[in-house]
């Protein structure tokens, strides 16, 4: 360990939600993956993941989640500051303190912003300072959905979501989220889309040209259009009155919305920040949706926010900040 580890006693990393703006689902893969084309964006939803030397590995969730994360080794944060550790060669255990703002088995990839976070508290505390490439392929062992939390912005994913590339894309995004009170197993989902495509004939997955030239023009209106994903008839099928939800949205106000990822949680695209208030005081409202959040995107990646050299809470912050890349963060509307 270097000596920058020993400094260290406290180290705080955020990590942000996604949302899917395209996610093409292909065939399924001998491995029981299926192949995805998909883009994602990261926006300003996060997670906050600490972690401190403690005598043994152990976990906190903080939040209005905690009775639906498990608090035990099967936590995905937990999970990533243990590969760390035995990737690297520490002998060092860890308590990690979640301080978790993004809803759970919400299609926003939650868990895997908190194995982002965790892998690049855990990097900083123990002075490894692993390259971006090795935490990466790291991440993706945990999660297809972990190596976009560390890279953030806006990319693109091949394989099963986790062979990222960047995209060229420009513009701030107002989002309206539109939660769902019971949550839709990633599994679950895929089961479904395979049940309801079988005996049709499934393509290989590539990125459609109406998503890449939105992005590329910035333009809010075409980006609205070109909102698509292919578990949306199976997470519809799953949870009936998402169709409502869409409904309520697209009728008021909202430039697109689709299912995020395997939902339930439902993205509407929005012009700017009065829109997105008019349309979560509409889906509150109407009965639609029980929560929403608004936030904007693409925010950057997971980055550290605090690494304390004194008993934790007492020496504050240093200040600096690092990251995996994507735009400079950009905090909710
Ligand atoms: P994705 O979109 O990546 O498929 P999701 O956003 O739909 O995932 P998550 O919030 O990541 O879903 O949670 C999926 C399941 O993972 C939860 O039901 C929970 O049991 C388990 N899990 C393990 N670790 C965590 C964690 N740190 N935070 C949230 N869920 C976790």
């Amino acid at each position: 360990m270097s000596s920058a580890a020993s400094s260290l006693c406290c180290v705080t990393a955020r990590a942000p939600a996604k949302v899917n703006l395209e996610l093409m689902v292909g065939p399924r893969r001998s491995d029981g993956f299926h192949h995805l084309a998909t883009v994602f964006q990261a926006i300003g939803l996060h997670d906050d993941v600490s972690v401190e030397p403690a005598d043994e590995w152990g976990i906190t969730v903080n939040g209005p989640y905690t009775d639906l994360v498990p608090a035990d080794g099967t936590n995905l944060a937990l999970r990533a500051a243990r590969l760390l550790a035995s990737e690297a060669g520490i002998d060092v255990p860890v308590h990690i303190t979640i301080d978790k703002d993004i809803p759970v088995a919400a299609g926003l990839a939650g868990g895997s912003a908190d194995a982002a976070g965790a892998l690049l508290a855990c990097d900083a505390l123990w002075g490894v300072w692993s390259s971006k490439a090795a935490m990466e392929d790291l991440a993706a062992e945990l999660g297809s959905d972990a190596p976009f939390a560390l890279v953030g912005g806006t990319a693109m994913g091949s394989g099963r979501g986790d062979q990222l590339a960047p995209v060229l894309g420009r513009g701030r995004y107002h989002w309206v989220l539109a939660l769902s009170d019971v949550g839709l197993s990633t599994p679950t989902v895929y089961a479904e889309c395979d049940r309801l495509r079988s005996g049709l004939h499934v393509p290989a997955p590539a990125p459609s040209a109406p998503m890449m030239t939105a992005l590329r023009s910035g333009d809010a209106t075409l980006l609205g259009r070109a909102l698509s994903n292919d578990l949306q008839p199976a997470a519809l099928s799953l949870q009936p009155r998402l169709e409502e939800v869409l409904a309520v949205g697209l009728d008021n106000g909202a430039l697109g919305g689709v299912v995020s990822g395997s939902g339930p949680t439902v993205a509407f695209l929005v012009s700017d920040t009065e829109r997105g208030l008019d349309l979560a005081v509409a889906l509150t409202a109407s009965g639609a949706a029980p929560a929403v959040k608004r936030a904007v995107g693409p925010v950057r990646g997971a980055h550290l926010i605090t690494a304390a050299s004194g008993p934790r809470g007492s020496a504050g912050s240093t200040g600096r900040e690092t990251g995996h890349g994507g735009p400079a963060g950009l905090r909710s509307s």
